[in-house]
């Protein structure tokens, strides 16, 4: 086996891969195209550049982002050293200065004696021996993204992201809904419906028409060519085409009666804790789509999870490709970190260059796979993704819906989002203990 670890791009992944495999006394090859070979929106040739939003999200530990940082911190994180560091005021969330963050970075890795610095684009992985590490983003290069498809096969490698927001079902009013599957009597089916009457339908269809869009980058344009259509876009061909398309309420009736419109929802995770609202695919403002979608029935407080997307994203199927230590099934000597994996976010990509760097250092050391805690949000976050259940797999964020339920029943959301991150915090910090991390 090769001496060293060979990380392919220093991104939010690859950069807290490095430090973390570097600071445990292993060798780490770090390759990185830019700035020689720019993506279209990355701008210079530091490490882990923020590319759009300064910030990494809600530091509140009843929020996903909040309690991912938290156990980031444990563990030693450097993207979370780097942000404390260079940090600016915006209120409950954890904002940075781009610039000085992407340079305290690009400084720690270049004078590690551990990490030697590549500039060069990878475009084959034959060069490469012994544990590679792929951490190329959601803009991996077109030459590296062909070789990576020679491994994963054509279907397993994705180009962009088309989801529909999901929410938490225990946000919902669900005496307003029913469960039932399409053309199915006998029961209870595997959708939870939202039946519109015609006011309400034509209440939402106009909200959802009027409301603002994000504007298309020109990177992204080749989505409206895949034939992909945004929910909004589908509505302004007409007030019926919504009824007649992924709000068809054939098959879906109720008491005898059929409604106007049903809008469906599919779960996203096993448990159920998790829906997606089907067909709602959008490229709606993130505050647009909270304020369209909870005006339909039962959805007045619903918690959006995730915010629907139509953007350039390279990732691949990772429940069908990944093993739990993010190593590919057919190539074991391959791992995968950050957005490629299918997490969406610098946390989570960072996050994710944590778990695997992790992971490969036991490998290096010839021992078995971590096996990470449930409780907590990055283990279940892993788990989530590599999950062989989902079959149409779409990119998730940090979030409570992924964390097993407590116990105990408590009331208020606030204190029982509060109890779990809790009880996460206090598994890993023993976890990390007894597992000598
Ligand atoms: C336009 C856009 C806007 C986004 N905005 C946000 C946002 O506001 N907030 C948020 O949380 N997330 C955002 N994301 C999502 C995502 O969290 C970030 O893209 C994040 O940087 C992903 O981390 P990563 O480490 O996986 O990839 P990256 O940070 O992109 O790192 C990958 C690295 O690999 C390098 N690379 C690529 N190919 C090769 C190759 N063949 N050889 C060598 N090096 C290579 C790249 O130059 C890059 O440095 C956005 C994504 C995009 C595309």
């Amino acid at each position: 086996m090769s001496e060293a670890i060979q990380i392919i791009g220093a991104g939010l992944a690859g950069s807290e891969a490095a430090w973390q495999l570097a600071k445990r006394g292993i060798a780490v090859r770090l390759y990185e195209m830019r700035p020689e070979t720019q993506t279209a929106v990355h701008q210079t040739g530091d490490f882990a550049e923020l590319v759009c939003s300064n910030s990494l999200g809600a530091e509140g530990l009843e929020t996903g982002a909040g309690l991912l940082k938290a156990e980031m911190r444990l563990l030693d994180s450097l993207v979370i050293k780097a942000a404390d560091a260079t940090r600016v005021s915006a209120g409950k969330a954890l904002a940075v200065d781009r610039k000085r963050f992407a340079e305290y970075i690009t400084a720690k890795l270049s004078a590690h004696p551990k990490i030697t610095v590549i500039r060069q684009e990878v475009t084959s992985l034959r060069e490469l021996s012994g544990l590679v590490l792929i951490a190329t983003g959601p803009l991996t290069s077109p030459g590296l993204a062909e070789a990576i498809q020679d491994l994963t096969g054509e279907a397993d490698l994705y180009f962009f992201d088309a989801a529909a927001p999901i929410v938490e079902r225990e946000s919902l009013d669900e005496s307003v809904m029913y469960w039932k599957s399409r053309y199915d009597d006998e029961g209870p089916g595997d959708y939870l419906n939202v039946p519109l009457n015609r006011e309400e339908y034509e209440a939402f269809w106009r909200e959802l028409t009027t409301a603002e869009v994000v504007p298309l980058a020109e990177h992204d344009k080749l989505i409206l060519f895949e034939g992909c259509m945004p929910i909004e876009e589908l509505a302004r061909r007409g007030l019926d085409t919504l009824r007649f398309g992924p709000l068809r309420p054939v098959g879906l009736e109720i008491n005898g009666h059929r409604p106007w419109a049903v809008l469906q929802l599919r779960k996203e995770d096993e448990a159920g804790r998790l829906l997606n609202l089907v067909g709602c695919q959008t490229r709606l403002k993130w505050g647009e789509q909270k304020r369209v979608f909870r005006t339909l029935p039962g959805f007045a407080e619903a918690e959006f999870v995730r915010y629907g997307v139509m953007h350039r994203n390279t990732y691949i199927n990772s429940p069908q490709l990944l093993a739990e230590d993010m190593s590919l099934v057919s190539h074991p000597e391959i791992f995968f970190a950050g957005q490629i994996t299918g997490v969406e976010g610098y946390l989570e990509s960072a996050a994710s260059g944590l778990y695997t760097a992790l992971m490969l250092a036991r490998r290096f050391a010839g021992l078995p796979p971590l096996i990470w805690p449930a409780e907590t949000m990055l283990g279940s976050l892993m788990a989530y993704i590599t999950d062989r259940r989902h079959t149409d797999f779409q990119p998730m964020n940090a979030n409570f819906g992924l964390l097993p339920d407590l116990p105990e029943k408590i009331r208020s959301k606030k204190e029982r989002k509060l109890a779990k991150a809790r009880r996460s915090l206090v598994v890993l910090e023993h976890f990390a203990k007894t597992q000598n991390i």
